[in-house]
């Protein structure tokens, strides 16, 4: 089926890579769904894994399990040199002035729990104050909260603008003296829109105040750079970015890191253990408490490796067209409401459609075989701002192609029709 109205299809050369060539690389695009072909457009919630992962997944148990720094024999050798070279791709990937910079986590909630109950709990006190923005996962939200509740600190907003981009100017209005810290999205995973991170880092820095930037729904879109960007706490999840669950980063800057208190004590991040005394290891080993995720790290630095490969530029261009290519199909629609309209927007359409409840829109269409995501998305207070509760979110990765696109619509319109 082809999608209503004049929108061109993104011709094949104008396409960076062979989108044909990259979905045989991840083998759960074959999948069926109610005998359909598998439409997978809920990546904002996690994306897929190129064979390229599990294959490395795999070879990491056949080959180099043993748990790491502790021993001296040949597979401790192999798991740690695995481990460290998936620390470096981290490093290089987003820029980093060092591998000391990366501490591996659980994911994006983990990380920034552990900045908020290190960095937070030594530089945060009575009356001081934390700015979010309105756009903010949970995750983003939460930690600040028990962090203010704990302090007697109190947590400020940075409003957005009918487009749902965060407004600058009312930013520069909250930053002052007490601003301790400024956490921000660098996209968001509700609306699909960017924030102009580097201006709100420089404001924040500005006014004297750490930042700290989510880049969950930002690595596997956009190219980071954080020598450019300076943010002094970056973060993100390795299942949104083509690797494993239960694999994340922070990112903090080698100086803030050494000067931070542990989170979690245990095994692995101290140097010397006394009943009287702990003396604790630098960055990052010292935030890394216990044994870590060891295979999914390798797994993410295998991930990084493939989404190189094609080039995150290309992916960005190619993702730029084909967002554009649905918005202008679903504009066609009657009866959608698209949510979040920002001028520069990634990989992200929310919408609500008359006539149904998102859920049902999410249960009709996986019918049709296509997966999106419908309900609040761990970001009520952006929802509410545009005064719904939920929407039906298709988001987009590279693998997506516009035939898959033009399924969407037409069931869409389906729907519409069948609305009456
Ligand atoms: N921040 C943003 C912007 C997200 O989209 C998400 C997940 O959806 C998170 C943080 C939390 O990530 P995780 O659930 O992988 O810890």
């Amino acid at each position: 089926p082809r999608s209503q109205g004049a929108v061109p299809a993104l011709p094949a050369s104008r396409a960076p890579f062979d989108v044909h060539a990259v979905r045989r690389d991840f083998p759960i695009l074959a999948e069926r769904v109610n005998g359909r072909p598998l439409i997978w457009l809920d990546n904002a919630a996690t994306t897929q894994k190129p064979q390229a992962v599990i294959d490395r997944l795999a070879h990491f148990y056949a080959h180099e399990n043993s748990n790491i720094h502790r021993a001296a024999h040949e597979l401790a050798a192999r798991a740690t040199d695995a481990y460290e070279a998936a620390r470096q791709k981290v490093a290089r990937f987003l820029g980093a002035s060092s591998v000391e910079e990366i501490i591996f986590v659980r994911g994006a909630t983990e990380a920034i729990n552990l900045v908020a109950q290190s960095w937070g709990r030594q530089h945060i006190g009575k009356d001081d104050e934390i700015i979010v923005s309105h756009l903010e996962h949970h995750a983003n939200i939460v930690p600040w909260q028990m962090l203010a509740a704990e302090k007697g600190a109190k947590l400020r907003v940075i409003p957005v603008d009918d487009s749902g981009q965060i407004r600058l100017d009312e930013y520069q209005k909250l930053l002052n003296e007490r601003t301790r810290l400024v956490a921000v999205t660098q996209v968001s995973n509700a609306l699909g829109t960017v924030v102009p991170v580097q201006q709100v880092v420089e404001l924040g820095h500005r006014a004297g105040a750490c930042v700290l930037i989510d880049g969950a729904q930002a690595v596997s879109h956009l190219r980071v750079n954080l020598q450019q960007l300076g943010a002094d706490f970056y973060v993100f999840s390795g299942h949104k970015v083509f690797g494993p669950t239960g694999i994340g980063v922070v990112y903090g800057k080698r100086e803030i890191l050494e000067a931070t208190q542990p989170w979690q004590g245990g095994g692995n991040m101290i140097q010397d253990v006394t009943f009287e005394k702990t003396v604790y290891h630098g960055a990052p080993a010292r935030f890394e408490a216990g044994t870590g995720n060891i295979a999914d790290a390798v797994g993410l630095g295998a991930a990084l490796d493939y989404l190189e490969r094609i080039g995150l530029e290309n992916v960005a261009r190619y993702e730029h067209d084909l967002l554009a290519y649905a918005t202008q199909g679903l504009r066609t629609v009657p009866g959608l409401h698209l949510i979040g309209t920002a001028a520069d927007k990634t990989s992200v359409a929310s919408f609500v459609l008359d006539g149904y409840k998102t859920e049902e829109v999410g249960k009709l269409l996986n019918q049709d075989g296509i997966a999106v995501r419908a309900g609040h998305h761990c970001a009520q207070p952006i929802l509410r701002r545009f005064g719904v509760e939920a929407t039906v979110r298709p988001s987009l990765a590279f693998y997506n192609t516009c035939e898959e696109v033009d399924v969407l619509i037409a069931s869409l319109h389906r729907l519409a029709a069948a609305a009456g």
